[in-house]
This record gives C-alpha cells, sequence and structure tokens, in this order.
C-alpha cells in the first residue's frame, strides 16, 4: 500500500515535470514568431461551386436592445460544406473513410512546406502541378520531412472572391462547370506524395485539388481515398516561408460531414 502511494506520488511529479516542460517548450516556439490568418472571411462573396444553388447565409436573429436594457445580438448562419476556405474529408470522395468530425488533430496541425508554382500556373489556367515541381523545391529545400503539411501556391488567391477570375467563370449552375478553368493537382503528383513522401494532408489557393477541368476529380480519389484530408481556398499562401511555418486547421465539427468551413491560421517563426 505504501509502495503504490509512493509510486503514484512519484508519477504525478513525472507527469508535472512533463507537463512544464511542454509548457516551457511551447513558450519558446511562440516567443519569436507572429501567427498568419490563412483563412477568408464567410460572407455574401465567399465562393462556391457553381451547381451549388445557395451560398454562406447569415440571417439576424436577435440585434438591439432587450427589455431588460441590455444590448444583444444573435444571428443563424447556413452554408454548403464545399466553400470558401474549407476542408475536405476523406469520405467526400471515398465511401467509409474518414468523416470530417473523425480526421485526426495530427493531420490537421504541423510543419508546413509551401511549393511556390505561381510561374507557370499564372500563365495557364489550366495548369497540372508536375512531380517535377516538388523535386525543383526538393532540390533547393531537402526533401520533404516526414509528417509534413503540403501547400501549393498557385498565385490564384490573388484573385479570389473574383469569380470570373479565380474560377475562369461567374456563370452558375450545373452548365458553368464546363467552363471552370483554374490550375490544380496532377493525380500522378496525388499518387507521388502519397507514396513516395509521408504527408499529413495537401492544400492550395484554388477552388479544388483537382483542376478546373478535371472530369473525374483522379486527384480527390488519390488523396482521399488514402485518409489525407485536403484544404482548399486558402488564403495568402504568398506571405508564407518555404518551409518552416506551422499550420493549425480546424473545421467545423459536423458530425458525418464530408467537409466543412475551415479556420487556418500559420505560426511563421520569426
Ligand atoms: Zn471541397
Amino acid at each position: 500500500m505504501r509502495a503504490a502511494f509512493f509510486f503514484i506520488t512519484l508519477l504525478l511529479l513525472i507527469t508535472n515535470c512533463d507537463n512544464q516542460k511542454n509548457t516551457d517548450d511551447a513558450g519558446k516556439f511562440l516567443s519569436t514568431g507572429k501567427w498568419l490568418d490563412l483563412t477568408y472571411s464567410f460572407n455574401a462573396q465567399t465562393l462556391y461551386w457553381p451547381n451549388n444553388s445557395t451560398g454562406f447565409k447569415l440571417d439576424t436573429q436577435v440585434n438591439g436592445i432587450t427589455p431588460a436594457g441590455f444590448y444583444y445580438s444573435s444571428n443563424s448562419f447556413s452554408a454548403p460544406e464545399h466553400g470558401g476556405t474549407h476542408l475536405d474529408a476523406p469520405v467526400h470522395f471515398a465511401k467509409d473513410h474518414l468523416s470530417v468530425d473523425q480526421v485526426p488533430l495530427t493531420n490537421l496541425t504541423g510543419d508546413a512546406v509551401i511549393i511556390d508554382v505561381s510561374d507557370k500556373a499564372l500563365k495557364d489556367r489550366d495548369y497540372l502541378i508536375s512531380v517535377k515541381e516538388i523535386e525543383d523545391w526538393e532540390k533547393k529545400n531537402g526533401t520533404i520531412p516526414d509528417s509534413s503539411i503540403v501547400l501549393f501556391r498557385t498565385g490564384y488567391g490573388k484573385f479570389y472572391p473574383d469569380a470570373k477570375k479565380y474560377f475562369g467563370t461567374d456563370a452558375k449552375g450545373p452548365d458553368a462547370i464546363p467552363l471552370l478553368h483554374f490550375p490544380g493537382i496532377d493525380p500522378a503528383t496525388a499518387e507521388w506524395l502519397t507514396s513516395q513522401r509521408k504527408i499529413k494532408a495537401l492544400g492550395l489557393d484554388t477552388p479544388s485539388i483537382d483542376y478546373g477541368q478535371s472530369k473525374d476529380f483522379k486527384t480527390h480519389q488519390v488523396l482521399l481515398g488514402k485518409n489525407i484530408p485536403a484544404f482548399e481556398n486558402v488564403a495568402n499562401l504568398d506571405q508564407l516561408p518555404a518551409k518552416g511555418a506551422y499550420i493549425v486547421a480546424l473545421p467545423m465539427k459536423i458530425e458525418h460531414g464530408s467537409g466543412g468551413p475551415l479556420r487556418i491560421i500559420a505560426w511563421v517563426r520569426g
């Protein structure tokens, strides 16, 4: 009994030391640098896929002075899952795979590598990001470390929320889908990244990880089929360094959701 008491006390002491160390490490990590918001605000301009019949809607429920004399404000909102800055959960394109509430937090937090393909993508609206782009990045920066979040910067973020420039069309409805022209990730690149490297998540500054002209959404199928989530319509990627940023990407926890609005931020070490 006494031995058990001693053991528990020792365990508590060790746990406390560990917590203290973690807090110290976190404090050190956060001592120089800044948070950067990689999220577009949700509002009436938020971009959704052309066949979505509704967008983001905020309805005022109460706004004003109550009979008791204090100010009170409360709204209700509605929105499709996939639009604005959002997360694609694996179940979006892979039956019985993880839904948005099931994506592990470890996939949503971690060190990021930013691969800039804007030179080519801005010249060609149908550009497919190739394995060569990654190889070129690795020649300069070293092999993508295990457990990285990989973000591609196409440069199209500067067009958001101008649908015509960002999507290639501002037309709406199913007939507008063949008119979509924006760059995306070649399925072969998704295959390579998920077999040759160990990545936690993939994201970019366009509406979709597949390019606008895709008919089969093969990049979605490859990535999500391996239970790796995607971040789309990511903002401010031009402000991130090639490596050294730490990402926190937390979607709304919609049970059984195929995706959802995402608050994604980056800690950029100073
Ligand atoms: Zn999506």
